[in-house]
């Protein structure tokens, strides 16, 4: 059976650098779940849909090819043969993407598709509900938080606009999946930590928790 890592936690708390470098470092395939529903949500507006609109948004996904791959020891994504990357963090992306991920019929869409990611290959996985919901049983589950603070900045750093507290607020009270911290998830408070800290935390606890990385970890 693969092993998977789940790396959960709020938007800007830094869980994808800490994912992709941990990934790197075990040799594992990176996959990022938040990019799946930002593709989704790009497809909306490019098209004029609006993300809330559940019936327009999963007619768009019943007329369109999505494939995801992998390339580089990274997940892939494919929208009628486009990549969509580019666009991922576009204002319109951000302001909708928590509009789409609350769609139930999407979600079960996307879930389906990162469980495959997990057939046949180790992998880390980040995202919202990783640990809770798409892999409930895998022993290896972190919960990567920071301040409201420090993920604001994070995000201006970065010259983003992305309204943080309103998406948090929106992922945490939908009905399906929403943000929670798994009840056997390791909590790892980044505020105070550089990236190799908290990589490092977690591979601490991956150790103790009887994983036997392979060498160059
Ligand atoms: O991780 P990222 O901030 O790119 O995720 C974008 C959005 O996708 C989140 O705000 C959330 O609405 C949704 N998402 C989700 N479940 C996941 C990953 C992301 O609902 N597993």
């Amino acid at each position: 059976m693969p092993t998977v890592i789940a790396i959960d936690g709020p938007a800007a708390s830094g869980k994808s650098s800490v994912a992709r470098m941990l990934a790197k470092r075990l040799g594992w395939l990176y996959v990022n779940s938040g990019a799946m529903y930002r593709a989704v949500t790009w497809l909306a507006v490019s098209r004029g849909v609006p993300p809330g609109d559940a019936g327009r948004v999963l007619g768009l996904l019943d007329s369109t090819r999505m494939e995801f791959g992998a390339e580089n020891g990274e997940s892939t994504i494919r929208m009628d043969g486009v990549d969509p990357v580019p666009h991922l963090t576009d204002p319109q992306v951000n302001a909708g993407v928590s509009a789409v991920a609350s769609i139930p019929e999407v979600r079960r869409i996307l879930v389906a598709a990162q469980r495959e990611y997990a057939t046949g290959r180790d992998i880390v996985m980040e995202g919202r509900d990783i640990g809770s919901v798409v892999f409930p049983d895998t022993p290896y589950k972190f919960y990567v938080d920071a301040s409201p603070e420090v993920r604001a900045a994070r995000r201006a750093r970065q010259g983003l606009t992305d309204a943080i507290g309103e998406r948090d607020k929106v992922d945490s009270s939908r009905r399906t999946s929403p943000l929670v911290i798994a009840e056997d998830a390791h909590v790892v408070e980044s505020s105070n930590l550089t990236l190799d800290g908290v990589v490092g935390e977690i591979i601490g606890r991956l150790k103790l928790a009887g994983l036997t990385p392979p060498g160059q970890i």
